[in-house]
């Protein structure tokens, strides 16, 4: 079971809902795999102690002109979707921070000037939390402009043999959002009763349903006031699979760095039984 937990926008508790399901399953006994896909700020670690075993390098291919060779035909930067190489009569220019390592310039070269080379733009850390769930996190260098690849190499290491795999989603709607769905049985979305966490719940359900991902909400800081999205699930016919108060404790657990489960302990059960409900979804 792989479970992707996302949201349309940040700051709604998408990754506590990832850490404290993550940590709940443990402690029921399940083996656990939890990946932290938001390669831009991950902060899935702060809430485990994390002996990391493994950090490999990701890499893409940047192109590498041999300027003897080039007859600044323009080719390639006519090509490029990123506006990463300009080209005059005299001179060619690679913005290495623009380019997403995609090839395409150095195919359509008429004369093989563009060969590619190696750049790191980020790290995956694969490790273990002192409560034995199995950890991973892409992390994207500063300044790059894609994590896909990163989120691409972090899936790599999606063990087979775990009862759930849950991957604490980037937030938004864009393309490493759709990176981290690919292959993913079931999308978790957390949003939180303001207008803006229906405005955000909309966009994301749009795109799951477009990956044609069975799907669910957890409404995090529910205070029962604001009840549009409640109506809004019914009429689209989508499951609310949870809902989280607007507790000062759990506040003060989550800027403290802890899991609110531990502190809260009977949200253990009520994260088991979210996971029940997913496993019972995903098998109609
Ligand atoms: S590899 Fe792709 S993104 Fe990079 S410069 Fe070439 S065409 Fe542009
Ligand atoms: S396509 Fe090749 S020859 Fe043309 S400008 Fe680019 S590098 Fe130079």
């Amino acid at each position: 079971m792989k479970i992707a937990v996302l949201s349309g926008k940040g700051g709604t508790g998408k990754t506590t809902v990832a850490t404290n399901l993550a940590y709940s399953l443990r402690q029921n006994g399940k083996k656990v795999q939890l990946l932290d896909a938001d390669a831009e700020e991950p902060n899935s670690h702060i809430f485990f102690n994390v002996d990391y075993v493994t950090e490999e390098p990701v890499n893409i291919l940047i192109p590498n002109i041999d300027r003897s060779a080039c007859t600044h035909c323009g080719k390639c930067a006519q090509a490029c979707e990123f506006s990463a190489i300009s080209v005059s009569q005299k001179h060619i220019m690679v913005f290495e921070y623009l380019c997403h390592g995609c090839g395409v310039c150095s195919m359509v070269c008429p004369v093989n000037a563009i060969s590619e080379m190696p750049k790191e733009i980020g790290k995956v850390r694969v490790g273990l939390t002192h409560e034995g769930i199995v950890f991973g996190e892409g992390v994207l260098n500063i300044g790059e402009p894609s994590p896909v690849r990163v989120i691409r190499q972090m899936k790599k290491h999606i063990d087979q043999n775990m009862d759930v795999v849950i991957l604490d989603s980037p937030p938004g709607t864009s393309c490493p959002v759709i990176e981290t769905l690919q292959g993913i049985d079931f999308a978790l979305l957390v949003t939180e009763p303001t207008p803006f966490g229906l405005h955000d719940l909309k966009l994301s359900i749009s795109i799951i349903r477009n990956l044609n991902v069975e799907t669910g909400v957890v409404l995090n800081r529910y205070d029962g006031v604001y009840t549009k999205i409640e109506k809004y699930l019914n009429k689209e016919n989508i499951p609310l699979l949870m809902t989280i108060p607007y507790d000062v404790i759990i506040a003060r657990s989550y800027s403290n760095g802890q899991l609110f489960s531990k502190v809260r302990k009977e949200y253990v059960e009520e994260f088991i039984k979210l996971f029940q409900r997913i496993e019972a979804m995903a098998a109609c």
